[in-house]
């Protein structure tokens, strides 16, 4: 009998398993992932940007969790010796209508209480040479890192703290009784005192494990990157952003500079016809059809009609996905975009047809179910583990069940 079992090796599982050994030194905690290594889905495939939290609604926890997940990504990288460099975000207007959509992320970054700076066309071009514009946001406090290598050292101090990670263990079943839950894998069963489920894209299918009817599914959207050639490495200073729409859940084409000196252009968003299918011609006819028979999904798709379809469009041909960038950038050529591989996002749409915004958990007695965790959840991981425990803890206080055996540890050491 395990105390805790986790599911999902991404980064949002791993800080909570870190971070639960921390809260309960002595339990015994089992974290299932079911591929063979840590991160191999979305905390494997993003942008690696350590959001300032520009965009959320003020008091949302997106809001909350990603400006102080910002900061304790940055501690945690200095602790653990991750590289990680804070370069600055720079929003770019290119047009009217943007420059009044910029005025109002102006006041949501104060109502956040980001640091930021108004730009002039003319101090924008001066910070960046290559971007054009008519103004700009400058967001100090935004940089970049690997978050799968931050995943990596949560994997290695909840193992330090006596936690185990199982791979290639695909939880298939789930059964919540009154005093445990039990967890079926491929290969074998387990029980817990309690558990936490943080599976991503698979999040709606782990909650109907346990009998839980969801009113929402998990939408899978494909962001789809190019890589620039080295030769354009210091084509950008910071990370460039466009003016988002408000009425489109992402964030827009963007310039990255990853950590590893590289730039990308990217992401796009297009409905993806299977949850973890990274190439373009990947499909699943299971996925394809509860994705195209749940009601909410079809009303997002029929509100979202045409930029739904310009998107597929500019997915298929690079020319109006060049449009998107050269808008800022116009030294970027059709020749400068080179295959990268894309990321899948996990966004929960509910039963009405909206994409939900905000972070959601769904809690049980025995449970905690992380059930749309998408951007900015790799910076926001640290809070987001943090705030499990805190649901944990009120549910079951500081013993994890009556049972609870602190001498496991002394009794695996024989
Ligand atoms: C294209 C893209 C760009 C992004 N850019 C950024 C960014 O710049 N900054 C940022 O903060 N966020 C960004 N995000 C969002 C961020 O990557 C995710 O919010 C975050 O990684 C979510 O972590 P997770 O642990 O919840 O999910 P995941 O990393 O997807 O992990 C879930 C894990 O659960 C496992 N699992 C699922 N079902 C089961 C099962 N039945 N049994 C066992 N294991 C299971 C999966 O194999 C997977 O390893 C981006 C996302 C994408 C896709």
């Amino acid at each position: 009998m395990h105390d805790f079992i986790i599911i999902g090796g991404g980064i949002v599982g791993m800080s909570t398993a870190m971070q639960l050994m921390q809260a309960y030194p002595e339990a015994k905690v089992l974290l299932l992932e079911k591929e063979a290594g840590l991160a191999r889905h979305q905390t494997g495939h993003n942008s690696g940007v350590i959001h300032a939290g520009v965009y959320y609604t003020p008091g949302s926890l997106k809001a909350r969790f990603c400006l102080e997940g910002n900061r304790a990504t940055k501690v945690f990288c200095q602790k653990h010796a991750i590289p990680y460099d804070e370069c600055g975000k720079l929003l770019v207007a290119t047009s009217d209508l943007e420059m009044q959509r910029m005025q109002a992320l102006w006041e949501r970054t104060a109502a956040n209480g980001i640091e930021r700076h108004w730009l002039s066309a003319e101090a924008l071009h001066e910070r960046e040479p290559n971007i054009v514009g008519l103004g700009g946001i400058f967001v100090p406090s935004s940089g970049i890192v690997s978050y799968a290598q931050v995943t990596q050292a949560m994997s290695r101090e909840f193992q330090a703290a006596g936690g185990e990670v199982r791979f290639n263990s695909e939880v298939t079943a789930l059964q919540e009784r009154a005093d445990e839950v039990v967890v079926r894998t491929t290969a074998e069963e387990h029980r817990c005192r309690y558990l936490i489920t943080c599976s991503g894209l698979m999040a709606d299918r782990v909650v109907r494990m346990l009998g839980l009817r969801p009113d929402f599914i998990i939408c899978p959207f494909r962001g789809e990157y190019y890589l620039l050639p080295e030769q354009h490495n210091p084509i950008v200073n910071h990370l460039i952003y466009p003016i988002p729409d408000p009425g489109m859940p992402f964030l827009g084409v963007h310039l990255t500079r990853m950590i590893d000196g590289t730039v990308t252009v990217g992401p796009n968003a297009v409905l993806a016809m299977k949850r973890e299918g990274y190439r373009k011609t990947d499909l699943s006819l299971a996925d394809m059809w509860q994705t195209f028979t749940h009601g909410g999904v079809l009303k997002v798709l029929a509100r979202n009609l045409r930029p739904g379809l310009g998107e597929m469009k500019n997915s298929l041909f690079k020319d109006g996905y060049l449009k998107r960038v050269q808008k800022y950038c116009p030294s970027i050529g059709k020749q400068d975009l080179k295959p990268y591989p894309a990321g899948v996002r996990a966004q929960a749409v509910s039963r009405d047809g909206k994409l939900i915004d905000d972070f959601l958990f769904v809690n049980t007695p025995r449970t905690v179910n992380v059930c749309n965790a998408p951007s900015p959840a790799a910076t926001s991981a640290l809070p987001i583990g943090a705030y499990i425990i805190d649901k944990v803890r009120e549910q079951i206080g500081d013993q994890p069940g009556p049972a609870f055996d602190s001498t496991h540890k002394q009794r695996a050491a024989l």
